[in-house]
């Protein structure tokens, strides 16, 4: 597994420079927000409510219109592509936001939302499913397996399903078309405590075996602390600070990020 991003390893996959949003109400949420990842790194993004982190977001994903700034998506500039264009950058994108009962149509089964994507694009050849891309039956099992959901799940409806399991099945879809990026914010957020930590392995896991790139967004610095290389801290639309993990417990961080460190360590 993870053969098709040997090589790749330390590419740039998303250098934005400067992001710039500002609401009609005058706030701005983010001010110019530089960051940049590397293939098979995960970057954190950690900040009270309130502070930027979903805007950011957003804006990368291109769900928002930005006011100002750059956004280089495997070389290609997504600031100035046209929608059509965006769509096919845009594929090699996904996301992972906090409530996954939003995230799936409450009338499709499990099978059907889990592989839309790869319905949808039926050019894209995932290098972990070679030899059984054209079965979507097999493919769909092999995808709930990645995530550990027994693959009779695939008949079910998603009420059917916990919270958790929800969130592992758009974990499996957000993967399903090898992305070179994916965009987590606060994907544990809405879970129970005592099943956040088995998603966040997964997430790593995952991450590990297949060489992906993300975004991890929390509130927790403890979270961001577990799944990042390298992280950033958003307060009122800036970043305040950034560091590399073993970086952390320094006394060179700003106060504000020992402020969030005092929080995870009581
Ligand atoms: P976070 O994800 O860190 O909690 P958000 O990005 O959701 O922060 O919000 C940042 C700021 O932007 C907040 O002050 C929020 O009220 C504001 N905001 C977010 N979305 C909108 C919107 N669609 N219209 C106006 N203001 C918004
Ligand atoms: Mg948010």
């Amino acid at each position: 597994m993870g053969g098709g991003v040997i090589g790749l390893a330390g590419k740039t996959v998303l250098k934005a420079r400067n992001i710039t949003k500002q609401f009609a109400s005058g706030i701005t949420a983010v001010n110019k927000v530089s960051l940049q990842i590397n293939r098979g790194e995960c970057i954190g993004l950690v900040g009270e409510s309130g502070s930027g982190k979903s805007t950011l977001a957003r804006c990368l994903l291109i769900l928002e219109n930005i006011d100002q700034g750059e956004i280089w998506f495997n070389d290609k500039p997504l600031h100035l592509l046209k929608k059509e264009h965006m769509r096919i950058v845009r594929k090699d994108m996904q996301a992972v936001f906090q409530n996954p009962t939003a995230s799936l149509n409450p009338k499709l089964k499990i099978i059907d939302s889990l592989m839309e994507p790869l319905d949808f694009q039926r050019e894209v050849q995932p290098s972990f499913l070679t030899g059984i891309r054209n079965n979507r039956r097999k493919v769909a099992e092999y995808l709930l397996n990645m995530v550990n959901i027994p693959s009779n799940y695939l008949s079910y409806y998603p009420h059917e399903l916990s919270g958790g399991q929800k969130q592992r099945v758009i974990i499996a879809r957000a993967i399903s078309i090898e992305p070179s990026l994916i965009i987590l914010d606060e994907p544990t957020a809405s879970l129970d405590v005592s099943i956040q930590a088995h998603i966040l392995n997964l997430l790593k896991d995952l991450q590990e075996k297949l060489g992906l790139s993300y975004l991890f967004i929390s509130h927790d610095l403890a979270a961001v602390n577990f799944m990042s290389q390298h992280i950033m801290v958003m307060k009122q639309g800036n970043i305040i600070d950034q560091c590399r993990r073993e970086e952390l417990f320094l006394n060179e961080r700003h106060f504000y990020t020992k402020e969030l460190l005092n929080i995870f360590d009581s």
